[in-house]
């Protein structure tokens, strides 16, 4: 069984946290501040992580190519910024996103080098962009995400992640070409993140392991404070339907066998688990179908339910109760339980090795939001799922928090408000600037020896430890 390991000083800090209604935590501002004004006197690495410096460098020493990346992503900033504003100002679902994949695999065919392939691994939006130096090295994938959510568009920044990714690789190839650094640079567009599971699809159909990707990169915005140790809960969604059989609900109902009942007693039994749910459990849902008339004995009712753990050990274990719920409605009315699984998100495993190398270069951009390493993995978890949890499960993952500034009420992803606030260009230059940081993680891997291992190494026991 994997075990999670709690943040140093979490209890101390759930007081300054908060919830949303759904699925995100916030951070306040006032709280961001205080991390600053502790970092202004304090210093950025007061807690050293117990990674190696090894893997990544001198603390104190400029990153090599820092300089470099910096100018190449200021000038692809003004290149990009049409694109990114198109993905944001048509804000396309899950699987339609066509506009995005068509600007974005333009730009990545205008780029010199690039092999692009569109509507790859039988999705019509997916794609892939291959830099290959034509020398055996380290293969480094990102992760470009492109749909929005219904009805409120791009309310979780997805072109923000688009863009992260695209200015990373392409700034990360250039300076490859330059100094004549061997290895491979692959960039996916992963369709579908909110709820239709597109990195898993590009999993199953083998894309990461065609291309023989040593790991992973991507971002994510939100209102938090910046982090790169990003940990996302595993999440279970499915349709639970019950059938029973009509009869006349005054005249004999002792005929009938009534499968809204069935839901109702479940819907209680799963309520009430509640009470015995471990920190971290979160169980949710709705009943979509409770029958047709009030005189007619119910013959079938339907709800969607959700189950999500702080990993894929624990949901496993939370599920096997969340299920006997279900079975309790069935055995108590004698209606047949049907359950289908709709989609399924495995927790986002960091890697402490790649996040301690992206710090050393986003701590050093301009203007600073200093990542805390003492407190990264405390700033960087939240409540809500990802499909880049399953990539971290494949292979090592890094993702990162970044911060935007989130409008008026100062909420998360997932409202209106959010989506306003992923269309400014100054939430597009903090997009660029996380991106500078993930071309920094891909050039120490490329260039520093023993890395990439150290990483894996770091991530096989990863897998273990939460
Ligand atoms: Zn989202």
């Amino acid at each position: 069984m994997r075990k999670r390991t709690l943040p140093i000083d979490e209890s101390n800090c759930q007081a300054t946290r908060s919830v949303d209604e759904d699925d995100y935590v916030v951070v306040s501002f006032e709280h961001q501040h205080q991390l600053r004004r502790h970092l202004a006197d304090h210093g950025p690495n007061t807690t050293p992580t117990s990674v190696s410096s090894a893997a990544s460098g001198d603390e104190d020493e400029e990153p090599r190519y820092l300089a470099e990346i910096s100018r190449i992503v200021d000038k692809l900033n003004q290149e990009f910024w049409p694109v990114n504003k198109k993905i944001h100002d048509n804000p396309e679902q899950g699987f339609q996103e066509y506009i995005a994949h068509e600007a974005l695999t333009n730009f990545m065919e205008s780029r010199a080098g690039w092999k692009v392939t569109r509507s790859a691994y039988g999705m019509d939006t997916a794609w892939v962009a291959v830099y290959d130096s034509g020398k055996v090295g380290p293969v480094i994938s990102y992760n470009a995400e492109m749909d929005c959510l219904p009805g409120i568009g791009q309310a979780c920044g997805h072109n923000l992640i688009a863009s992260a990714s695209v200015v990373g690789a392409v700034a990360t190839a250039e300076i490859m070409k330059k100094h004549s650094l061997p290895g491979k640079i692959v960039l996916f567009g992963t369709p579908a993140e909110e709820g239709g599971g597109g990195k898993i699809k590009l999993l199953d159909a083998g894309a990461y392991s065609d291309y023989k990707c040593d790991v992973n990169l991507i971002t994510h915005p939100g209102a938090v404070d910046d982090s790169a140790l990003m940990r996302t809960t595993a999440y279970s969604g499915f349709k639970v339907e019950y059938f029973g059989r009509e009869a006349h609900a005054a005249a004999n109902p002792w005929l009938g066998i009534n499968a809204l009942d069935a839901l109702i007693t479940a819907y209680n039994s799963f309520s009430m688990l509640r009470q015995q749910c471990m920190a971290g459990d979160i169980i949710q849902g709705r009943i979509t179908d409770g029958g047709i008339a009030p005189n007619i004995i119910h013959a079938y009712a339907a709800g969607h339910f959700v189950a999500r753990a702080p990993t894929q050990a624990r949901l496993l274990e939370l599920k096997k109760k969340v299920d006997a719920c279900f079975e309790a409605g069935a055995l108590a009315t004698g209606a047949k339980l049907k359950m289908t699984p709709l989609m399924n998100y495995k927790d986002h495993v960091p890697n402490q090795v790649m996040a301690k190398s992206y710090t050393r270069y986003f701590n050093r951009l301009n203007p600073p939001h200093l990542i805390n390493p003492a407190r990264d993995l405390l700033q960087g978890t939240t409540q809500a799922s990802t499909d880049q949890g399953d990539v971290s499960y494949a292979m090592p993952s890094l993702s990162v928090g970044f911060s935007i500034d989130p409008g008026p009420t100062k909420q998360g992803p997932h409202n209106p408000e959010f989506a306003k606030a992923a269309g400014t260009k100054d939430a597009f230059d903090r997009a660029c600037r996380a991106g500078k940081g993930l071309a920094g993680v891909a050039l120490d891997l490329l260039c520093v020896e023993g890395m990439l291992d150290e990483v894996k190494k770091s991530w096989k026991e990863s897998l273990t430890k939460y």
